[in-house]
């Protein structure tokens, strides 16, 4: 029989995370594959607290316990994570799956969390002692590496409301059993007086994290977009050269999956008209 906890409240669930060894349990879709039969798990997904998605003026706060499909029917999720979880599994998954879970997991392919690297979310994390914010970048400390404490649970995480609107998601090969490369792409550009203000991408799906480059961002940053094209093959050079010592062989071949990366990310900067000599703007 599995053993657990059910807290009712925020504050219970964080002092029997203090005083027991639990592993936090919340749609269970990444726990069940797993199949820890030894643990003791902290069940999250009756706590309010962290179900909530609520927005100011400024921000978008997600609670780490909101399911999938609670994000989908929410009128502040802004689109380029709609688009995101529109392509995570099928519905039950989606019923059952949460946000804390897919970054919880600390797994590469997590496809909400591209999405937040580039969005420069913060997770809000907390434990009885206290809480702290994180940066969704600086959260992965590594392959399965998360700075998350034994102590602590993931509690929200908070986008910017404004800045999010240009953008680019695709996700390469996942659904269908025959594709056997899967990458997905999130992308955020902003420009201000005809300058590029941000350009970020990030990756999922290509390495045992998540994974976003912002000193290889800064190669366009204040520019103009001409400029920016003058420079994208530069640019797209950059980001192979980066990615191949860190992707590991799949069932298709590095060169492969490193070609999917860049056109991707050539993709992203088409959309915004950052085009190369030689290209159309049609590509
Ligand atoms: C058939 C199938 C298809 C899938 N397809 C996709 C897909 O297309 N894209 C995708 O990204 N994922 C996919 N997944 C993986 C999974 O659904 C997601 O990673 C999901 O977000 C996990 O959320 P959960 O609530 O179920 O996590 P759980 O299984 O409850 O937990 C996952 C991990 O996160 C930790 N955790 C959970 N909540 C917290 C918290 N608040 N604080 C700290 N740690 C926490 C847990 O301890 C555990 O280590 C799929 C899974 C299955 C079974």
């Amino acid at each position: 029989m599995v053993k657990g906890f059910w807290p009712r409240t925020l504050r219970e669930a964080l002092e029997i995370r203090a005083s027991q060894s639990v592993v936090p349990y919340a749609g269970g879709t990444d726990l069940m594959v797993q199949g820890r039969r030894d643990a003791a798990y902290l069940f999250l997904g009756r706590l309010p607290e962290l179900r909530e998605i609520t927005a100011d003026a400024e921000t978008i706060h997600i609670g780490a316990a909101a399911t999938f499909a609670e994000a989908l029917k929410s009128e502040f999720v802004p689109p380029i994570l709609r688009e995101a979880v529109s392509h995570i599994a099928a519905p039950a998954i989606r019923n059952a799956g949460t946000f804390g879970g897919n970054l919880g997991n600390g797994a590469g392919k997590a496809d909400s969390v591209p999405v937040f690297l580039a969005a420069d979310a913060k997770l809000r994390i907390v434990s009885a002692g206290g809480e702290r914010m994180v940066r969704v970048q600086d959260f992965y400390l590594g392959y399965r590496k998360l700075d998350l404490g034994e102590d602590e649970l993931i509690a929200e995480i908070i986008l910017p409301r404004h800045g999010l609107e240009h953008y680019f998601y695709e996700k390469v090969g996942g659904r269908n059993a025959l594709a056997i490369s899967r990458v997905s792409f999130a992308g955020i550009f902003a420009a201000e007086k005809g300058r590029i203000e941000k350009l970020a991408a990030a990756f999922g799906a290509v390495y045992g994290m998540p994974l976003r480059f912002p000193d290889l961002e800064g190669m366009l940053l204040g520019k103009t977009v001409e400029e920016a094209g003058e420079r994208k093959g530069e640019f797209l050079d950059a980001y192979a050269k980066r990615l191949s010592p860190l992707l590991l062989p799949d069932r298709v071949s590095v060169t492969y999956r490193i070609a999917v990366c860049t056109r991707l990310l050539g993709a992203f900067l088409d959309k915004f008209g950052i085009v190369g000599a030689g290209e159309d703007e049609a590509g």
